[in-house]
């Protein structure tokens, strides 16, 4: 559900909070609840005042204004659920979730947690992708704390594995790149690592085009996977701009996947510039970015997005096994170490 609140103090803010809910969190647009007999205060943050207003709006619906350039293009949870729908076979085929946070850099549940979350979800692997030091903002590591989590992945790792529980825990980082599209980790900690994941956190609100920026981000042979590449927030960042089609020929040039991230605030790349993507033939990867055990439920976001694009599920890594991942990665690292 799409409301725009005009009211001011409580009201607003209740109007805006269900507006909020109306897009990430109902499984249902207000209309179709009111159509099949159910109650409006069964929706998440709809109290009675706010349930009244938007009966008045179903009643007699107000002209909304297009929403800014900051609310375009997200896809609704209602939207998600009724994709998903006919498509069960995605979500049974789904493997792995490649982008998550742990208490190494800014998540909020341990490694244990989020990897035994990812076995309750029926992952058959994950991508840990803790932050860079890049990023002190979000308690990003070092090349010796990253060393230090490897050793805790490969003890979990070993312990699920006896213990016959899934799924396999994949060391990745979420390297930042500087605006000139580089890392800020040595290759020899990168070489370490199953799959590195890069991503710009800097100079995010330049309304010039960014393609050159791009161009070296999929170019620079460190980094596997371009993460939310367009880097924008739901009502806060529209994000940046580039020539996309050229970014997502290069990438596929050189074989860099470009990311889904599907936490419902970002879902970036969102279903136009997939299709952009789809043309391009890029390979594809979906992360929540899932900073706790509850965002790792975002992954019905990123489904439901390619879906709607039509990429092929073959061009998705998620969908490949894990093996095969990490033979793509590991052709890539040789091929960087001889080119050089
Ligand atoms: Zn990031």
């Amino acid at each position: 559900m799409r409301l725009e609140a005009e009211e001011t103090g409580h009201r607003g803010r209740a109007l805006r909070g269900a507006a909020r809910a109306g897009m990430f969190a109902w499984p249902q647009e207000a209309a179709a609840v009111v159509e099949e007999g159910g109650r409006l205060t069964d929706l998440w943050r709809v109290g009675p005042w706010v349930a009244r207003t938007i009966e008045g709006y179903l009643a007699d619906p107000p002209d909304v204004p297009d929403p800014p350039p900051a609310r375009r293009g997200f896809l609704t949870r209602a939207e998600v659920v009724a994709t998903l729908a006919g498509h069960d076979d995605w979500r049974t085929a789904v493997r792995a979730d490649l982008q998550m946070h742990t208490t190494h850099s800014d998540g909020k549940a341990t490694l244990r947690e989020m990897a035994e979350a990812s076995a309750a979800l029926g992952y058959e692997y994950v991508g840990i992708t803790d932050h860079s030091k890049g990023l002190p903002i979000a308690r990003g590591m070092d090349e010796e704390r990253l060393a230090r989590q490897a050793a805790e992945i490969a003890a979990l790792n070993r312990e699920l594995e006896a213990a016959g529980l899934g799924p396999r825990v994949l060391h990745s980082i979420e390297m930042n790149l500087s605006p000139e599209g580089e890392g800020d980790m040595e290759p020899e900690a990168l070489a370490q690592l199953d799959l590195v994941l890069g991503a710009f956190h800097s100079q995010l609100r330049l309304a010039e085009d960014q393609t050159d920026r791009y161009l070296a981000g999929v170019r620079n042979p460190q980094v596997d996977v371009l993460a939310h590449p367009r880097c924008r927030m739901y009502d806060r960042r529209v994000g940046l701009t580039a020539d996309w089609g050229r970014v997502f020929e290069a990438a596929a040039e050189v074989d860099t996947a470009v990311e889904i991230d599907a936490n419902t605030h970002r879902q970036d790349l969102d279903v136009e510039l997939l299709r952009v993507a789809r043309d391009a033939g890029v390979r594809i990867s979906i992360g929540t970015d899932a900073h706790s055990v509850r965002e790792l439920g975002f992954m019905e976001f990123g489904l439901a997005g390619a879906i709607r694009a039509g990429i092929p599920r073959e061009r998705v890594l998620n969908f490949q096994p894990v093996q095969d991942v990490l033979a793509w990665t590991a052709s890539r690292r040789r091929a960087s170490s001889t080119s050089t």
